[in-house]
């Protein structure tokens, strides 16, 4: 899968250079093509996709109908609470009339009896009316109070998938923005260690062009998951670009990640990809470096990018360590 997104070609060729130039390399035509092209196959994190706008609407429009039946529900409910308190408030004034007539005598016991007995049958029957609203406001409230906590539900998921890589399920670009600030803030925090090692597939063009890019596909996936095998739990796997990966190691520093990483040498070396019979090995290079005190996130994947880089200029195959 092609990770086709509108990009601004002027936008490309400035980071292009910029690259260039940060790595002290001379702006050739091979060197230019080959920054310019590896930077088209990475996904802008910042970009919205149509589907991600089209999940974010349907969200809005669901709340939008639970506010407007709370709204109504609400509404409803003041009503009925006004006319019983003007219903409770008359017959308080009828009260004392009867009170008073009954003091100065000038009606029957009977009389007061038989008004009281009304007044009372009124009350009653409004409380009635008041209580039946309120039980039904209450289990209103209750769907309204289901809806949003589904609503929340949905979008928990809608967050998850848009974080997803959609060919291999690792995390993408856009996923990994948060997790790295927390991984980064905690390892701060809590003096942890934490360590970013980036890979490439080597040659994988080659992968595409002799077996087709849907081959490529899968070799993509077969990959992932063998990094996952060799990952904790707690370690984070993000697809970086194209063929490129990111591992996110938590409390681990440049001694374990290197024994991650050759692990997974050790484990793609065996596990090869099985087309019709044949075998495709996928080889890769890897840069780490591990998170210094005072450090960003940027500047710690710049730095493992920088060593990856030192590691396909050193031939392919190869691990380097950020100094
Ligand atoms: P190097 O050893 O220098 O890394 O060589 P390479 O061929 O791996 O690197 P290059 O940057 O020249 O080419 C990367 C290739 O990865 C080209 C691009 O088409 C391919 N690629 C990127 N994304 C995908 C994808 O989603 N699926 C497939 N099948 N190929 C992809
Ligand atoms: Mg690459
Ligand atoms: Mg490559």
């Amino acid at each position: 899968m092609t990770m086709s997104t509108p990009v601004n070609p002027v936008e490309i060729a400035r980071i292009a250079l910029k690259r260039l130039t940060e790595r002290g390399l001379p702006p050739t035509p091979d060197n230019y093509t080959q920054f310019y092209n590896a930077i088209l196959t990475i996904k802008a994190p910042e970009t919205k996709t149509a589907t991600e706008m089209q999940l974010a609407w349907q969200v809005l429009y669901k709340l939008d109908d639970a506010v407007s039946d709370t709204a109504e529900l609400t509404s409803s409910l003041l009503d009925n609470l006004a006319s019983s308190s003007s219903v409770f408030e008359q017959k308080l004034g009828d009260l004392q009339q009867v009170r008073q007539a009954h003091a100065e005598k000038s009606v029957s016991p009977e009389e007061t009896h038989a008004s009281l007995e009304d007044m009372l049958n009124v009350v009653i029957s409004t409380t009635h009316n008041v209580h039946s609203t309120v039980t039904t406001s209450h289990s209103d409230l209750q769907t309204i109070r289901d809806s949003i906590r589904h609503i929340e539900e949905d979008l928990a998921f809608n967050r998850k998938v848009l974080e997803q890589d959609a060919l291999t399920g690792a995390l993408n670009r856009q996923g990994l923005d948060h997790l790295l600030m927390r991984e980064v803030k905690r390892a701060q925090r809590i003096d942890g260690r934490l360590t970013a090692a980036i890979i490439d597939l080597d040659d994988f063009k080659q992968i595409n062009d002799k077996f087709t890019h849907l081959v490529g596909d899968q070799v993509l996936i077969h990959m992932t998951n063998l990094t996952k095998a060799v990952l904790r739990e707690s370690d984070i796997l993000v697809r970086y670009g194209g063929e490129e990966f990111l591992l996110l190691l938590v409390d681990t520093d440049v001694r374990g990640a290197s024994y991650v990483i050759d692990r997974l040498k050790l484990v793609a070396g065996r596990t090869p990809f099985i087309h019709h019979n044949q075998r495709i090995e996928v080889r890769f290079s890897a840069g780490i470096a591990q998170l210094k005190d005072d450090e960003n996130g940027r500047a710690l994947l710049l730095r493992a990018d920088e060593a990856l880089y030192r590691a396909k200029q050193g031939g392919r195959g190869k691990t380097e360590i950020a100094e």
